[in-house]
């Protein structure tokens, strides 16, 4: 029987099951997949970084399923335009947003120890606050998921080339990870964000071509990758916080440098 017609998935999913399922969405549109999901899992969340991703993502999800949960970071460091395009989004759409924040805490041992700016200072420095202020909170946010729908996209970068459209994601208990634009290209979501007239992030305008926090995002050049302006300091490092790598820094007091 095919995967797409079977009942509902229940975490932890079968790392089986999805890759079956994976395959044979793998030419299917973000409206087809998005419906997949929303018929197989109960809980689903759209995890969004107000990018141009995120917004094509909530467009969709939204028409589908009006209420539609939408789990955002607000890591603490964002860039007052993100703030801005959260409240303008809310408002817009049908959606029913969460917006998680890092552990106190966490934040006030990690700068005790370490200082304000500490991504400067390592690599290692550097993952512990995308594990503070990111990846931990995200874990704790998608605690009661059965599915996430992420923004990757394939051409984003080298080490998104081989995204699947659903996997089992076991940094988040064994929920299924859905990448509905896996496939697209960055002109794909331009297309339907003007085809729509979508709000999009004021930074784009400003040569962006990938968004995070503020200290650790600048502008791209012609020619660079598109993630090129995250962690610009850092050389030949890979280019992620820790939301889509299956690692986890170390807590505030076991970090080094
Ligand atoms: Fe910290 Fe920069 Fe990561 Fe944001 S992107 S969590 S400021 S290291």
């Amino acid at each position: 029987m095919s995967t797409l017609e079977e009942g509902t998935l229940r975490p932890p999913a079968s790392a089986d099951v999805l890759s079956v399922a994976a395959a044979e969405l793998a030419g299917a549109g973000p409206e087809e997949i998005l419906s997949w999901a929303f018929e197989r899992f109960d809980r689903v969340a759209l995890v969004s970084s107000f990018q141009a991703e995120s917004i094509v993502l909530i467009d969709i999800a939204s028409r589908l399923r009006p209420g539609v949960e939408v789990i955002t970071l607000d890591t603490g460091r964002l860039p007052e335009e993100t703030h801005a395009l959260i409240d303008a989004v809310g408002k817009r759409f049908p959606i029913r947003l969460r917006v998680i924040t890092p552990d106190p805490g966490e934040i006030e041992s990690m700068v005790a120890a370490h200082g304000v700016s500490l991504f400067r200072r390592s690599p290692e420095l550097r993952h512990l606050c995308c594990a503070v202020r990111k990846t931990r909170p995200l874990i704790a946010g998608l605690r009661d998921y059965d599915a996430w729908v992420t923004g990757l996209r394939r051409g984003q970068s080298a080490s998104r080339q081989t995204t699947p459209v659903v996997a089992r994601d076991d940094l988040h208990g064994g929920i299924a990870k859905i990448a509905p634009l896996a496939a697209w290209s960055h002109d794909d979501v331009w297309r339907h964000l003007r085809s729509r007239d979508l709000p999009v992030h004021e930074l784009y305008a400003r040569g962006y071509t990938s968004i995070g926090c503020a200290p650790c995002t600048r502008a791209t050049r012609p020619g660079e990758d598109e993630r090129a302006g995250r962690w610009w300091w850092e050389d030949g490092s890979l280019k992620e916080c820790g939301l889509h790598v299956d690692r986890v820094s170390s807590p505030p007091r076991e970090a080094t440098g």
